[in-house]
């Protein structure tokens, strides 16, 4: 009998053989990994190959390594297993934002520099003003303005950022920054970054991905 073959996904080979060795510790055994992704239903159940000392965290280990390794999963430092859908932590998490016009509809990638404000970039052959490609939304997709580099933009957001919980609806960010007698204050900030005159409304743009 052999201890040395190390734990492996079951494989047709490995049955044939586990079938001929009947003093083998290794036997197949049927594991499900969830995905911890809040309201994500997916899960991965496989048959591996564990041997009678491994305890169960052991065995669980092998599925999540195969799922890691070959199927796109991740298992987090903190213990989480994250379908391939889900994987990547928050941070690494791609922030988009759906924007609309006549051409249709494209998705652009997005920052998020205060928290429920987004900063993005429209494409040179989409912007309604070609200086001015940098857009700082509400996080619900309405386009606050636009400004001629990230930078401005990010520092628009960060002027603003103490003027509402950017994070709650529109409407209640808007009554936030009335009601603070903050008007004026949030249009002169944005001006002080550079932003575009507030002749053009810009494209709709949809809630973005990454809502909970
Ligand atoms: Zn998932």
């Amino acid at each position: 009998m052999t201890n040395d073959r190390a734990p492996v996904p079951l494989t047709a080979e490995s049955v044939s053989e586990i079938l001929r060795d009947p003093d083998s510790p290794l036997f197949p055994t049927r594991i499900t990994v969830f995905c911890d992704r809040y309201g994500c239903e997916t899960k991965d159940t496989g048959e591996y190959m564990v041997s009678t000392d491994m305890a169960g965290d052991q065995r669980l280990a092998v599925a999540r390594q195969h799922l890691a390794d070959n199927a796109g999963w991740q298992h987090t430092e903190e213990g989480d297993d994250f379908c391939p859908v889900h994987a990547g932590s928050p941070a690494q998490a791609q922030l988009t934002v759906e924007l609309s016009s006549a051409a249709g509809t494209l998705t652009v990638g997005a920052t998020e520099p205060v928290p429920g404000l987004r900063v993005f970039e429209i494409p040179a052959d989409h912007a309604p003003l070609p200086d001015h490609r940098w857009v700082l939304a509400h996080h619900e997709g309405r386009a606050l303005g636009l400004f001629a580099t990230a930078g401005d933009a990010n520092g628009a957001a960060s002027a603003v950022a103490s003027m509402a919980d950017w994070t709650r609806n529109a409407m209640t960010t808007a009554n936030a920054i009335s009601l603070g007698g903050n008007v004026e204050r949030f249009a002169l900030a944005l001006m002080a970054h550079g932003c575009a005159p507030a002749a053009y409304q810009p494209a709709a743009v949809s809630r973005p991905d990454g809502e909970v």
